[in-house]
């Protein structure tokens, strides 16, 4: 039996949509843009919504739009997809890392605080696996320290903490449209904020630096191609009508895997908390000590499951290391959660029998070591 990592949902409306683009005159720039950032913004009861060509050219405009460079330090997460730390390097500034919470996975807040310096001008949290992040702490020491809060909330739309939505909670926010999350326009992304400035700097530096004035060739500042084209605009717009149906049937595939693997001692699952709504984005569930991770992958790939470690620590990825000197236990829980970690297949395709194949291999390969 083959079983996918992951798989879009997508329906006869989200094709006729992109169909309809091509056959309109607008490919580009035109209305649908417009409009899928409108009911983004609507949806999650912000100001503004900047529609980008990527979740990574959102978080890069995020920073470079407060202004964040040379000489400033970040503070940010080690157990993270890669992005969420290389848009401070595309402006010069340093990532500092804060170790995560072994429960969560996510950023402690407890590490950040000891971590600002003089240098120090923002917080950049992630909300790993969809799980949010403790924002009321963050956004409680930002204010304390007079720092910016950029949430990465890519991986966490819909999710809810203390019923507020992820990405409602920074100075900007950004959200990813990659094929595997909770909605998708193949590439692309959105940057939200409440702020008119930052905003429009956003808006300006996505297309090549020009104001919207009407003025084409006057080009205000640096900036970039980040647009986002019509096609996935309309691919976003259906994505977004659909999102609590996809939401929920996602949790449904969650609760699938908590019936069939809840009983295993030497796994630990997601974490379920009251205060938390998590819209699931990847199923990431950790191994015991004593098992071999590399190994139980391995079975459960020689039999057809589709299966991924997530995250590799930032700090020990190559680059990171020879740029900044990044050493092996420096950041050990995050080392730690990072070898014992193990998506498993996850996606609003997987029938209760594969879900049912997905478990019982995995019980064989943990036995049979
Ligand atoms: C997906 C993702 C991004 C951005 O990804 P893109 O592929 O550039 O859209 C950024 N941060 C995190 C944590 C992500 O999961």
């Amino acid at each position: 039996m083959k079983v996918e990592l992951s798989y879009p949902d997508l329906t006869e409306q989200e094709i006729e949509a992109v169909v309809a683009v091509l056959s309109s005159q607008y490919l580009s720039m035109g209305p649908r843009v417009s409009q899928f950032e409108y009911e983004f913004a609507v949806y999650l009861g912000r100001k503004y919504a900047i529609a980008v060509n990527s979740g990574t050219s959102g978080l890069h405009l995020a920073v470079k739009s407060l202004g964040i460079g040379k000489g400033d330090e970040v503070i940010t997460s080690p157990f993270s997809f890669i992005a969420s730390s290389n848009c401070l390097l595309y402006e010069g500034a340093q990532p500092v890392f804060a170790d995560i919470d072994p429960i969560s996975l996510n950023i402690n807040p407890d590490l950040i605080e000891r971590s600002i310096t003089k240098k120090t001008k923002a917080i950049l949290p992630v909300d790993v696996f969809g799980y949010p992040a403790e924002m009321e702490q963050i956004v409680f020491l930002a204010q304390k320290y007079g720092l910016a809060v950029i949430e990465d909330a890519c991986e966490a739309l819909g999710s809810t903490i203390n019923r507020r939505l992820s990405g409602t909670m920074g100075e900007l926010a950004v959200f990813s449209f990659y094929p595997n999350k909770q909605i998708t326009t193949g590439e692309g992304g959105m940057i939200v904020t409440d702020d008119e400035k930052l905003a429009l700097l956003c808006k300006t530096m996505r297309n090549q630096g020009r104001v919207e004035d009407g003025l084409w060739l006057t080009h205000r500042m640096l900036g970039y191609n980040y647009r986002l084209d019509e096609m996935s605009a309309a691919l976003g717009i259906v994505q977004l009508t659909r999102l609590d149906e996809i939401i929920k049937k996602r949790e449904k595939i969650a609760r699938l895997y908590e019936q069939k693997l809840g009983s295993y001692d030497w796994l630990t699952l997601p974490p379920r908390q009251e205060n938390i709504e998590q819209s699931w984005f990847v199923y990431v569930i950790r191994l015991d000590s004593t098992i071999n991770r590399d190994a139980v992958m391995q079975v459960l790939q020689e039999e057809g499951i589709g299966c991924r470690p997530y995250f590799s620590p930032i700090h020990l990825q190559p680059f990171y290391k020879s740029l900044f000197g990044y050493r092996e236990g420096q950041f050990p829980i995050t080392e730690e959660v990072s070898r014992s970690t193990l998506a498993l297949p996850f996606h609003n395709r997987l029938t209760e029998k594969e879900i049912d194949y997905v478990a019982k291999t995995l019980v064989f390969a943990a036995h049979s070591q």
